[in-house]
C-alpha cells in the first residue's frame, strides 16, 4: 500500500486510482493504471506499508501488529513526478 506524505502540511493520504490531495492541496497523487506505479506532484514523498503485514494485522485484530513501512527515494522507477515536486 502506498501513501503520499506532504512535506509542507504533514498530511498523509492513502493513494488510490483517483487523484487525492493533501490538506494544504500542494501535493497530490494517484496510482498509475498498472496499480503499482504512482504519479505524484508537489512537495511530497511516497511511503509504503508492507501489504503482508497489513493482511496479518487485519486477520489478528485482537493483537498489536507491527507493520513495516518505508519511504521511497525521491527519484524512483515506480514514481512519475510532475509540476516540479521536491
Ligand atoms: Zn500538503
Amino acid at each position: 500500500m502506498k501513501l503520499l506524505y506532504c512535506n509542507d502540511c504533514g498530511d498523509i493520504v492513502a493513494l488510490s486510482m483517483d487523484v487525492r490531495t493533501c490538506r494544504c492541496r500542494k501535493s497530490a497523487g494517484c496510482y498509475d493504471i498498472n496499480g503499482d506505479d504512482v504519479k505524484v506532484s508537489g512537495p511530497c514523498r511516497v511511503l509504503c506499508l508492507d501489504n503482508r503485514d497489513l493482511a496479518w494485522a487485519k486477520a489478528y485484530r485482537n493483537e498489536t501488529a507491527v507493520v513495516k513501512a518505508w519511504v521511497l527515494p525521491k527519484e524512483y522507477r515506480k514514481i512519475v513526478r510532475s509540476e516540479g515536486g521536491e
